[in-house]
């Protein structure tokens, strides 16, 4: 495994994260998510990521049960607050001082951990004032429950406000947790680049397009059963990518995996890791062989010629 650092942080986490959204707690058995955490971090990988909201706070509690014993300071936990975790109070959402304050305590008592390496805004809150809930993070890192704080898919507007403010209070945004991979590629323009100019790094979700970019999904096909897609409760989320002019696409990728000598899995993990910016690719995984395979992206740099050639085989199904 190699490791990178979180933006300008001193912390380095795995360059392959493992998250568990859709699938513990949820797509596949507790005996099979502990597999799966076992075989990461057999594999090296030290960092993992989930959410309050994820399976409704099982993903949290399956995680915990699958880290303890193991060397805290061998690990890093991310979580997120934002989303409302069950039938929904009226302060059960957002990122209210009050929410924040809730949120954090029954996601350590879930991961069965003292801290969080990484406290994230899942998303950002246009009704709390910025000012409140950056006063609130700022409070989660001095109380020792997060080390550092991030956000996820917030703009690069809301992420100067957000850095303008923590940097005034003493502490310190180090990330943004976008979606970014071959197929969505929203945040070049200018997420990227403001992170860069701030000193902030991308934990980048779904690189794998939640499975499409392995290349399983054929265009006028029923989806496998086992698969996401054909999962009745999970499978809808993929409306974004279960396109037949998509998944055309992607079958064009074939070929140039292979000229890379690559999968299409690790082709697909290693274009965003060629992203200077960003810091992990965070990936799912259903079962213990697919993360085997997800790492051999490891330490792989692409040749601009594959790279463009990605491009030429996608056009225009890229969203950006
Ligand atoms: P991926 O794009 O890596 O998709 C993972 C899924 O793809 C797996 O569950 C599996 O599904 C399939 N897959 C994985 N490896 C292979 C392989 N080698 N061959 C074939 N199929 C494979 O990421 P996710 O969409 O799962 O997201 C990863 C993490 O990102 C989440 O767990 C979460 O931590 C984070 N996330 C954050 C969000 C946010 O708003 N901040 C939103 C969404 C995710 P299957 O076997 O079932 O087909």
């Amino acid at each position: 495994m190699e490791f990178r650092y979180l933006g300008d942080s001193g912390l380095k986490i795995s360059e392959i994260t493992y998250g568990n959204w859709l699938t513990h707690g949820s797509q596949i058995e507790n005996e099979q998510a502990q597999r799966c955490v076992r075989k990461a971090l057999d594999l090296g990988i030290s960092t993992f990521d989930t959410a309050d909201v994820y399976a409704n706070t099982k993903a949290e509690t399956v995680l915990g049960e699958a880290l303890k014993g193991e060397r805290r300071e061998s690990l890093e936990i991310f979580t997120k607050v934002y989303w409302p975790t069950g039938p929904a109070g009226h302060n059960d959402c957002g990122l209210s001082r009050k929410h924040i304050m809730e949120s954090i305590d029954g996601s350590l008592r879930r991961l069965q951990t003292d801290y969080v390496d990484l406290y994230q805004a899942h998303r950002y809150d246009a009704e709390t004032p910025l000012e409140e809930t950056m006063q609130a993070f700022a409070d989660v890192v001095r109380a020792g429950k997060a080390l550092y704080i991030g956000v996820s898919e917030w703009t690069a507007d809301q992420i100067r406000a957000g850095h303008a403010l923590a940097k005034d209070l003493g502490v310190r945004l180090v990330s943004s947790q976008p979606q970014y991979s071959m197929l969505w590629r929203v945040i070049e323009d200018e997420v990227v680049p403001t992170c860069e100019e701030l000193g902030l790094s991308q934990i980048v979700w779904s690189p794998m397009a939640q499975g499409v970019l392995s290349g399983k999904y054929k265009p006028g096909q029923q989806p496998a059963e086992g698969t996401r897609a054909a999962h009745s409760e999970v499978g809808g989320s993929m409306g974004d990518f279960m396109q037949d002019d998509i998944l055309a696409a992607v079958q064009k990728l074939v070929p140039i995996a292979a000229d890379a000598g690559l999968s299409m899995p690790s082709l697909a993990i290693a274009w965003v890791l060629q992203n200077d910016n960003v810091t992990a690719a965070l990936v799912g995984a259903s079962r213990p062989e697919q993360l085997e395979e997800n790492v051999k992206a490891v330490g792989v740099r692409l040749d601009p010629e594959i790279m463009r050639r990605v491009d030429e085989a996608l056009g225009d199904v890229v969203q950006r």
